[in-house]
C-alpha cells in the first residue's frame, strides 16, 4: 500500500522566501547595491524536488517529498543543513538556502548557501525507517551533492546519525570514503571535535560581545530559551556556566519556568530520562507562546521560524534577542522590537557557529588531519568575534539594525564575488 504524506497546519504564517527576498531588497536599497545584482541574488540557482519511496516496518510504502536547493555558489561550494519536519515547503528551503549564503559570507568562509528538507516527522519513524528514508533521499540527490559542490549538514530534525547514513550512502556509491561530502558527522567517522556544541558556542560568543557593548553582565542576567534541541540545550548550559539565570526553557511539548533559575544540568538529565522537559522538578509549566513574553534580559528563540511576529512583538519584554533559530523574527516584528529598543542579534551572525565548525570539519576531512577541541573553539571564537565586530561597526556607522548591517556586509561580499567572476557566459 502506498500513501502520500499530508502536510499538517504549518507554523509558517508568512511565506519565508518572500520575507528573505524583501530583506534582500531592503539591504540593496540601504547599501546602494546595483538592482541587476539584487535581481540575480534574489533567486536560487537550483532547486531539486524528489520523491522518496520508503518501505515502512509494517511492509507498507510511504512516499515523502524531499528538496535540495542551492541559492548561490559565487564564493565556493554551497553549504547548508537538511531539515526533517512536517511543515517543510520548497519556499521555506529556498529562504533557508538564501540565509546560508549570507551566513557563510558574513563569517567569510568559502561557501555559498544551500538547504535541504524532507516533509516528515522524524519522531514518527522507527530507526530503520529513518535510515531507509535517509539513504533513499541521499541517492535521489547524489548528483547534486559532493565535497566540491554542495555539502549538507544537520538542521532541525536531523543529527549526526543521519549524517553518518548520508556519508555512507554517498561513499558506497563512489566506492571509497568521501569525508568532505557532509559535515556534522559522528567523531568515529571523521566528525570534528566541537561541532556538536558549535552553534550554541557561536551564539554565546556573539551574546558576550553584545553584552559588553550594552554594559550588561551575563553573570546574573536572566535568560529565556525556546527550544531544547542542538542549539537551545547547549546555549542554556553555556550561559549558565557564565553565571546567567536561565528562567525558562522549552521543547516542542511546552516549557518549564522558574524565575529564580532552572538547574540546567538537571534539565538535561530529565530530558534524557523522560524525552521531554515537562515535569522538571522546581519548575512550573509554561507554554511556548508565554515563554516568549517573559520579562528577561536575553531571549533566545532556538526552535523554528516566525515565532516572534506581529501578533506578539509588542509584548516582548527583553533587552536582547539572540536568534539561535533561522528566521524566528518576522520583518514586521523586527520593526516593532527595534522601536521598543530591543537589540536583535540576527540569525546569520548568532547561529553561524554551526556552519563555521562545519567548515573546519570539511577542511579537516579534506586534509585527513584532525585538530584538538581547544584549537577548534579558539578558531571559532576568532571568526565569530571578527564577524560580530564588523557587524557592530556597520550597525553604528549606518545607523541601521544589526540584521540589516549583517546582511549588508554579507550581500556586498557575494555581490563583489559575482561581479569579479562576471555573469557566465
Ligand atoms: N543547519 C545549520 C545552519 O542553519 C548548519 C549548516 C552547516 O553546518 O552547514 O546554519
Amino acid at each position: 500500500m502506498t500513501t502520500l504524506q499530508e502536510a499538517p497546519v504549518s507554523h509558517l504564517r508568512e511565506n519565508p522566501f518572500g520575507i528573505a527576498q524583501a530583506q534582500l531588497r531592503r539591504v540593496g536599497d540601504t547599501f546602494g547595491i546595483d538592482d541587476n545584482l539584487i535581481n540575480v541574488l534574489s533567486r536560487c540557482k537550483k532547486a531539486v524536488e524528489v520523491s522518496i519511496p520508503t518501505q515502512m516496518d509494517d511492509g507498507s510504502t510511504k512516499v515523502f517529498a524531499g528538496y535540495r536547493v542551492t541559492h548561490n555558489i559565487a564564493r565556493g561550494p554551497s553549504k547548508g543543513g537538511i531539515r526533517y519536519h512536517p511543515d517543510v515547503t520548497l519556499d521555506e528551503v529556498k529562504a533557508l538556502a538564501m540565509w546560508m549564503t549570507w551566513k557563510c559570507a558574513l563569517a567569510n568562509i568559502p561557501f555559498g548557501g544551500a538547504k535541504g528538507g524532507v516533509v516528515v516527522d522524524p519522531k514518527s519513524l522507527s530507526r530503520r525507517e529513518l535510515e531507509r528514508m535517509t539513504r533513499r533521499f541521499t541517492s535521489e540527490i547524489i548528483n547534486e551533492i559532493g565535497p566540491e559542490k554542495d555539502i549538507p549538514a544537520p538542521d532541525v530534525g536531523t543529527d549526526a546519525r543521519v549524517m553518518a547514513w548520508i556519508f555512507d550512502t554517498y561513499s558506497m556509491n563512489k566506492g571509497h570514503s568521501v569525508l568532505g561530502v557532509v559535515t556534522g558527522k559522528p567523531l568515529a567517522i571523521g566528525g570534528s571535535l566541537g561541532r556538536e556544541e558549535a552553534t550554541a558556542r557561536g551564539a554565546l560568543y556573539v551574546l558576550r560581545g553584545a553584552a559588553r557593548k550594552r554594559e550588561l553582565s551575563l553573570n546574573g542576567a536572566t535568560v529565556a530559551i525556546q527550544g531544547f534541541g542542538n542549539v537551545g540545550s547547549y546555549l542554556a548550559r553555556f550561559v549558565a556556566q557564565d553565571g546567567a539565570t536561565v528562567v525558562a526553557m522549552s521543547d516542542s511539548g511546552g516549557g518549564v519556568h522558574n524565575p529564580k533559575g532552572i538547574d540546567v544540568e538537571a534539565a538535561f538529565a530529565h530530558k534524557r530520562e523522560h524525552g521531554t522537559l515537562g515535569g522538571l522538578r522546581d519548575t512550573e509549566p509554561i507554554s511556548n507562546d508565554d515563554l516568549l513574553l517573559l520579562e528577561c534580559d536575553v531571549l533566545a528563540p532556538c526552535a523554528l521560524e516566525q515565532v516572534i511576529n506581529e501578533s506578539n512583538a509588542d509584548r516582548i519584554k527583553t533587552k536582547i534577542v539572540v536568534e539561535g533559530a533561522n528566521g524566528p523574527v518576522t520583518p514586521s516584528a523586527d520593526e516593532i522590537l527595534e522601536q521598543n529598543g530591543v537589540l536583535i542579534l540576527p540569525d546569520v551572525l548568532a547561529n553561524a557557529g554551526g556552519v563555521i565548525v562545519s567548515y573546519f570539519e570539511w577542511v579537516q576531512g579534506l586534509q585527513e588531519y584532525f585538530w584538538k577541541e581547544d584549537e577548534v573553539n579558539a578558531k571559532l571564537n576568532d571568526i565569530v568575534t571578527r564577524a560580530f565586530n564588523e557587524t557592530w561597526a556597520t550597525y553604528e556607522t549606518r545607523q541601521t539594525s544589526m540584521r540589516i548591517a549583517a546582511y549588508g556586509l554579507a550581500v556586498q561580499r557575494v555581490a563583489e564575488a559575482t561581479v569579479t567572476r562576471g555573469i557566465y557566459p
